[in-house]
């Protein structure tokens, strides 16, 4: 049985205040379909204290990057090229495939990408930039042709950083605009934004619920809500470590769960010490707290065995392990959106510099999906062709009888037709 050092309440923040939630941005959503950019701008003036201009054009992200350190533009390029490279392998994974199943029957499936997508990239607590790598060169590698991408502004003002990584990344259409506003006129289009044909990027509750709404009307990656961590950690690890990283994650937002898993008793107990000392200094702490506070767990357990199937029970977006053989980990866990194997890497570098995505599933969701690669960006399409008529013949005759089967007399007739046309049966009617 686990011992829980610190236990999160059993209810599930999805639960609380999140049909409020729905009903607002159903609200919103109405809106925006009604009355296009007035209402755009209403909610950016309401909720992000935004009333100028939200497209930007060239001259306008010219003049806002040059207000940028060089050396955040090295350091934005330097990422942007781990994120290229690491995208372009997994393009080059995906393979165009043809096979002949029977004598001239070909078929193939090919892999193209969606004609406009929208990327949103997140800021209402902070400038994440480093989204905008994510999802745009993500987009780009896959070849979509027209990329949009939104940001809100942060506290009223640009975030410069974010505007010149949407640039450098390979943005088309650049927006300040964020939420609910952002999402729906990137779905539905308005007089200003061409509709787009899939939407990608994390978000907040009010951004995820924009998403599942609009599914459907448009496509969306996956659920990349409130971040999550979970570290799995033996004896060895080391506590400062681990203490840091969760309060990494949690400085998110005071809804970001950060849970210990440990084998070691004295690590737990060391660790939450550390957490009590690190958290008055941090200048997140007024969301880091919270979320330890509420969400934070510690749980005990008597072996790695357990401690893997319990960390794959969370199906949590990111995962590290701290372990004296951390690769173990990579046969023995399924269920996480992010694995960061061994204490030289971490949550931390995977979110903003290593080159994997960060945008990834959440509250479960990663029982069901990965996160966010160039194949979400792209439509898996086959084709067929019989080029020998005694193929075409055979699969007619099977083709009449299996439609009879199913009553559908209409798909019986087109495979007898080509049947008889052969000349492999006669023609019954
Ligand atoms: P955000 O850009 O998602 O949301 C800001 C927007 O929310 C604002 O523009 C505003 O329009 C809207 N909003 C705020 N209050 C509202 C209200 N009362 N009604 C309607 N709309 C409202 O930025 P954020 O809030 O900082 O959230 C970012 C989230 O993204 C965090 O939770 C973070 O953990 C998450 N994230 C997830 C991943 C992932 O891959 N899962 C990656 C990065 C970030």
């Amino acid at each position: 049985m686990p011992l829980f050092l610190k236990k999160a309440p059993t209810k599930s923040f999805t639960d609380t205040a999140q049909s409020d939630v729905a009903a607002r941005v159903g609200t919103i959503i109405d809106d925006i379909r009604a009355n296009g950019d007035d209402a755009v701008r209403r909610y950016a003036s309401q909720f992000d204290r935004w009333d100028g201009p939200f497209r930007l054009d060239d001259d306008d992200v010219t003049r806002i990057m040059a207000t940028l350190d060089p050396q955040v533009i090295d350091d934005i390029r330097f990422v942007q090229e781990q994120v290229r490279t690491f995208a372009q392998a997994q393009r080059d994974s995906l393979v165009d495939i043809e096979v002949e199943t029977l004598p001239g029957v070909h078929l193939g499936q090919k892999h193209v990408p969606v004609r406009a997508a929208g990327a949103y990239i997140p800021g209402g607590k902070y400038p994440l930039t480093a989204s905008a790598h994510m999802t745009i060169i993500t987009a780009k590698v896959a070849g979509v042709p027209r990329v949009v991408a939104c940001t809100p502004p942060i506290r009223g003002e640009i975030p410069a950083a974010t505007v010149a990584a949407m640039k450098l990344a390979g943005a088309d259409e650049i927006y300040i605009l964020g939420g609910v506003q952002a999402v729906t006129a990137m779905a539905v289009g308005t007089e200003t934004i061409a509709p787009v044909n899939m939407i990608a990027g994390p978000g907040n509750a009010y951004v995820a619920e924009a998403k599942r709404q609009l599914f459907g009307e448009v496509g969306i990656d996956l659920f990349a809500g409130p971040t999550e961590i979970l570290i799995v950690a033996d004896d060895d690890a080391d506590p400062f470590l681990t203490a840091v990283d969760l309060l990494s994650q949690a400085e998110h937002g005071p809804e970001s769960p950060a849970v210990l898993i440990t084998t070691s008793r004295a690590l737990g107990e060391r660790v939450m010490d550390l957490i009590e000392d690190l958290l008055p200094g941090m200048s997140t702490r007024d969301y880091a707290e919270p979320a330890w506070r509420d969400w934070g767990q510690v749980i005990v357990v008597e072996d790695l065995d357990e401690a893997y199937a319990l960390a794959d029970s969370f199906a949590f977006e990111h995962v590290q392990i701290f372990t004296g053989e951390p690769r173990a980990a990579l046969e023995k866990m399924h269920d996480y959106g992010a694995l960061f194997l061994g204490e030289n890497t971490c949550v931390s570098y995977g979110d903003k510099v290593i080159g994997t995505n960060h945008v990834l599933p959440t509250l479960g969701a990663a029982r069901y999906t990965g996160g966010l690669w160039v194949g979400k960006y792209l439509r898996t399409i086959t084709y067929q062709e019989i080029t020998d008529t005694a193929s075409s013949a055979k699969l007619g005759e099977v083709c009449g009888r299996a439609a009879r089967v199913e009553l559908f007399e209409g798909h019986a007739r087109s495979g007898d037709a080509r049947a008889w046309r052969h000349g492999g049966a006669t023609f019954p009617w």
